[in-house]
């Protein structure tokens, strides 16, 4: 697996590569097939990596909330709603993302300050044990630039796929 502090470099030298993979997955590839695929490497991969080593999700990712996790936050942070809001929340398009990056959570053992009440947007990322991933393969390659996990989930498909490595 590569390095958490190396995938966004290595992602930088493959990004059109991993692009058009996703072209060649959503032309070829089979919605329940690659499910089940994804599934698979998440469980397998996940199984035995640490993230509290990696947490590039909390330094290049922006969690989002919903409206009904911003206040169970803010009570716990001994804190008005309208001044979490305004201390740690922007909204954008209708959506509450986090302000800042790296999170503002983010402890520098690699815990998360808010864990028993962050958002399901953190417990969930980077997604690849949900279905319709076929639909949702922008996001899984943007992912591969930030989640070790994620970029070798793409390099083992490429593999399982025959995908045909070019030079862009
Ligand atoms: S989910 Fe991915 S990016 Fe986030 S901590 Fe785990 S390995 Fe790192
Ligand atoms: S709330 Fe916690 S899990 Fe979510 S991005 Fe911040 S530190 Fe990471």
């Amino acid at each position: 697996m590569i390095e958490p502090l190396k995938v966004k470099e290595a992602f930088k030298r493959i990004e059109k590569e991993n692009y058009a993979f996703r072209v060649f997955l959503k032309n070829r590839a089979d919605e329940d097939e690659l499910d089940k695929q994804f599934l698979s490497l998440h469980k397998e991969l996940f199984a035995s990596y640490d993230c509290s080593k990696c947490r590039n999700c909390c330094k290049m990712y922006s969690a989002t909330f919903e409206e009904n996790e911003l206040g169970p936050v803010a009570a716990f942070l001994n804190m008005p709603i309208e001044d979490f809001k305004a201390k740690y929340i922007k909204e954008d398009f209708g959506e509450y993302l986090l302000k800042m990056r790296p999170c503002s959570f983010l402890e520098s053992d690699g815990t998360c300050k808010i864990e028993n009440c962050k958002p399901l947007s953190c417990r969930e990322y980077p997604y690849t044990n949900k279905p319709e991933r076929l639909f949702s393969l922008l996001s899984i390659v943007e992912f591969s630039g930030i989640c070790p996990v994620v970029f070798e989930m793409l390099e083992r498909l490429k593999k399982d796929y025959g995908f045909k490595r070019r030079r862009y």
